[in-house]
């Protein structure tokens, strides 16, 4: 039998408490992003209340601490990612802008024609169009590390696709679309093997269990802190110090230079060379409350209890007629995706939304994987802390109502 971890932390979260078209608020699109809890809120309207300054060019008081703030959120970042140096952290608005800095940057001044950047067929758009752009702009190449059918990366042929031409490869560490755990360390090792830099996104990793980043050695990693019960607009690049400090500016702007005159300019020492402008100091201060908030209930208790949900949500809706899931990995993080045959995705996702129910539903910004298995796009749910039982019995109490409007029948 299964154990039944039950983490009761819903109350912890203001919005789970209203009902949506009458009925109680079943969230399962935390992949999408989480909802956050009252420390959070409380610690971005706290900085508005008592702490609100421009950061790192006040002498006065107020600035001072303001700067004391957010710079204590890179402390709390680097060690929730166990990074060896807080300037090897880098705030950005989020995952996204965080691939772009690594493409536009290190990218532009070590990519040349020849060069291949190798990627995996269950990428999420944003790490693969900013890749797309860098080829167009030095002419280097694309390659594409195929998957099997359970949404697992062939790791013989990873292996063989790795070159002396192969200069970077950049995946998953969990797949949005699938929820397939990439072997990320084996990735490493491998690549470094082949005299290639790594980039993880780790965007769907780390709300669901620790991450130690002088363990996986990685090169670069990026997160956003709003799947991760933190704010929207804020995210980190992770980044080796000998890495950084060699890459050269990708945005000019105040707060990034050492020197300026008209006809040139001296820039700042890594994080601050990436970080031009008044940065978003509340986001930071709030994503710091989200990773204190995920420390004080424990990455190991969360990753069972949503294992639990997950092996729970896959045994009662694997067992409904005529659904497919689509990701069958062995190892797989709070996500189930699935297609229902005469159902489209899309109406799914309504029927299920008329029943409090929220699930995302389409292509998950994965449109190469649902080519893959050759379908529009899955309904997924996907799970946070907050999560309970009630909620997989909600889900597929609304699945088997569409089923019957749908006049899918079980079989008898
Ligand atoms: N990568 C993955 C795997 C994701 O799931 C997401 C968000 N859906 C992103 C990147 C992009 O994150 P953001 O939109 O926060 O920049």
């Amino acid at each position: 039998a299964i154990s039944q971890p039950i983490l009761d932390l819903a109350h912890d979260f203001p919005i789970l408490a209203r009902p949506v078209r009458g009925k109680r608020l079943c969230y399962l699109d935390n992949g999408a992003t989480t909802q956050k809890p009252l420390s959070v809120i409380r610690a971005e309207s706290d900085f508005y209340e008592q702490s609100n300054a421009n950061i790192h060019r006040g002498v006065h008081w107020l600035s001072q601490h303001a700067t004391d703030l957010y710079e204590a959120g890179r402390a709390t970042v680097r060690a929730f990612l166990n990074a060896s140096h807080d300037d090897e952290i880098v705030f950005t608005r989020g995952t996204t802008e965080s691939i772009n800095l690594v493409a536009q940057s290190w990218g532009r001044a070590n990519l040349k024609a020849g060069d291949e950047i190798l990627l995996t067929g269950m990428e999420h758009h944003s790490n693969i169009v900013p890749w797309q752009l860098l080829c167009h702009q030095t002419g280097a190449q694309i390659k594409v590390a195929p998957i099997d059918d359970r949404g697992e990366l062939l790791m013989d042929q990873y292996e063989a696709m790795l070159s002396p031409r192969t200069r970077l490869v950049c995946v998953a560490h969990v797949s949005n679309a699938l929820g397939t755990v990439n072997p990320v360390d084996e990735i490493v090792r491998l690549a470094h093997g082949a005299g290639a830099r790594v980039l993880v996104d780790g965007a769907q990793a780390v709300a669901h269990q620790s991450v130690d980043l002088q363990a996986m050695d990685c090169d670069f990693y990026a997160f956003s802190a709003h799947k991760l019960y933190g704010p929207t607009g804020i995210g980190v690049l992770y980044g080796k110090r000998e890495l950084l400090q060699a890459m050269p500016p990708w945005q000019g702007g105040g707060d990034m230079i050492l020197t300026v005159s008209f006809e040139n300019s001296t820039y700042a020492d890594a994080p601050q060379r990436f970080e031009a402008g008044t940065p978003n100091i509340a986001g930071v201060i709030g994503m710091a409350a989200g990773i204190d908030y995920v420390l004080s209930v424990g990455l190991d208790r969360i990753a069972a209890h949503e294992q639990h949900l997950l092996d729970l949500a896959t045994q009662e809706i694997s067992a409904l007629p005529g659904v497919r899931l689509i990701g069958a990995a062995r190892k797989k993080a709070g996500i189930l995706s699935f297609v229902i045959d005469g159902i489209h995705p899309h109406d799914l996702g309504t029927i299920l939304d008329s029943e409090g129910v929220a699930i995302r539903a389409g292509h998950h910004c994965a449109m190469p994987i649902m080519t893959r298995y050759g379908i529009p796009g899955t309904a997924r749910a996907s799970f946070a802390l907050y999560n309970s039982v009630d909620d997989v019995t909600a889900l597929v109490a609304a699945v088997r109502k569409a089923q019957a409007l749908f006049g899918i029948q079980e079989a008898s």
